[in-house]
């Protein structure tokens, strides 16, 4: 049978792993193609997996503004391709999702569709791009894998595992990201600096009691003790997983998205943010319409060069209570990863790594047919089996921890 062609695009530290993996698990797919604006980054990407895995088929590039959809179209037809994986910005969620609706294509992202210039969207976040056409998947008899990075994307599956193998029913779900890591540069985000600095200054919006609630950004921290990066702060934060979850386990009485922050962060955040430099509406300065963010993103450092000299560790898990066997269970279902080994192996750092490697895993999982909703679904809507036995093989273990019932960390852990 022939194999899937796939179609990855976007050009950044999450495409640069997302090519090298692709690369790794060549057999599984026909063509690759590695597609973004910029020419010379799709031939230092290219070259870089070329010279990291030589005698395998090398990767294809496309140039193409995939916030054109006619472009896209061009660009999946001429490519016979099966299977786009987006990770570009999330601006160009839209356009690359009704190209492949109209080319009859796969689609795959790791972030929810965003709308420059719109901030403080109100929940539920899927209903606004992504849900009004899952029809047109179905209609088509194809898949679109939302949000399928690490969060969201594995976070998701892990509460589907929990679902399937741990607990009759859940009453909460916490996820918990926390980057122990240091680049060692004064400021700087791990992923897209537009996408990461207007999450982390949004009103935040969780889920509770069967309805989303709003509180101001950074005002609910807890402290934890996670595994491997040891004791952190950590904040109530928006994120899309909370859309999803909440639509899927609806009857889940609290859900929740925590990120570690250090003080050094988040004042560096609050006199951006006072100052205005994270706004994306234009201001003039003599003569010419700046966007603030824009320009914040443009001074600081590309996240993919973040790589070099990133020591330390990441931990992203879900903590989850329920029921089992009519007795109230805690388990926290997680993975870590290595900046260090990250770099030794692809040359990126660990977030782009964790985002890259569950979106092949679902690549290789689409490409063999053993998921196949042929409807939009989001990562927890399908069986989380044959994802967590992949994802350590593409390069990301997970475990699976018994917690106190009284919400502590254990401090005797390895
Ligand atoms: P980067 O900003 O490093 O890279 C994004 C790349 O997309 C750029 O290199 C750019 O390349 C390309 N791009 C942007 N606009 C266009 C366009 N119009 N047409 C074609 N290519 C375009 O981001 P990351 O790699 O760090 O993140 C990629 C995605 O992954 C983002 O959506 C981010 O939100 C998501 N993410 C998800 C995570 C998860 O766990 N779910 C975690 C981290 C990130 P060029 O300039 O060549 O066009």
């Amino acid at each position: 049978m022939k194999k899937p062609n796939l179609l990855i695009i976007g050009a950044g530290g999450v495409g640069a792993v997302a090519a090298y993996k692709a690369v790794q698990f060549g057999s599984e797919f026909g063509t690759i193609t590695l597609a973004s604006r910029s020419a010379g980054k799709l031939d230092a990407i290219a070259a870089d997996v070329a010279k990291r895995q030589p005698g395998r088929e090398p990767l294809k590039t496309c140039v193409v503004d995939a916030q054109q959809q006619v472009a896209v179209e061009d660009c999946i037809r001429e490519l016979d391709a099966a299977i786009v994986l987006n990770v570009a910005s999330p601006y160009c969620n839209t356009a690359i999702m009704d190209a492949c609706i109209e080319c009859g294509a796969h689609y795959m992202d790791t972030a929810l569709a965003e709308v420059e210039h719109q901030e403080f969207v109100p929940a539920p976040w899927y209903e606004n791009a992504e849900l009004p056409r899952r029809s047109a998947f179905a209609a088509n008899k194809l898949n679109a894998v939302l949000g399928i990075g690490f969060d969201p994307g594995a976070v998701n599956v892990f509460c589907a595992e929990a679902k399937k193998h741990h607990l009759d029913s859940i009453e909460s779900i916490d996820i918990i990201d926390v980057n122990g890591g240091s680049h060692g540069r004064y400021f700087a985000t791990n992923f897209a600096p537009d996408t990461n600095l207007r999450e982390v200054r949004e009103d935040v919006v969780y889920w509770e009691d069967g309805g989303f609630r709003t509180i101001p950004h950074h005002s609910r921290k807890m402290t934890v003790d996670l595994p491997v990066v040891g004791s952190h702060d950590v904040y109530s934060m928006g994120h899309d997983e909370i859309h999803s979850l909440s639509r899927v386990f609806p009857e889940t009485k609290r859900i929740e998205f925590w990120m570690g922050f250090g003080a050094h962060y988040l004042k560096v955040l609050e006199v951006l943010n006072e100052l205005g430099f994270l706004s994306s509406t234009p201001v003039e300065v003599e003569g010419v319409n700046v966007k603030p963010l824009q320009l914040v993103k443009a001074l600081l450092p590309d996240p993919a060069s973040l790589a070099e000299g990133y020591t330390g560790e990441v931990c992203i898990g879900c903590d989850i209570t329920g029921i089992k066997d009519g007795q109230r269970r805690r388990i926290f279902i997680y993975s870590t990863c290595d900046h260090v080994a990250c770099y030794e192996e692809v040359g990126s750092q660990a977030i782009s790594y964790t985002t890259g490697v569950p979106a092949i895993a679902a690549a290789v999982l689409l490409a063999r047919g053993d998921w196949n909703p042929e409807t939009m679904v989001n990562a927890e809507e399908l069986d989380p089996d044959p994802f967590l036995e992949l994802m350590p093989e593409v390069g990301i273990g997970w475990q699976v921890i018994d917690l106190p019932l009284d919400g502590s960390w254990p401090s005797d852990r390895a």
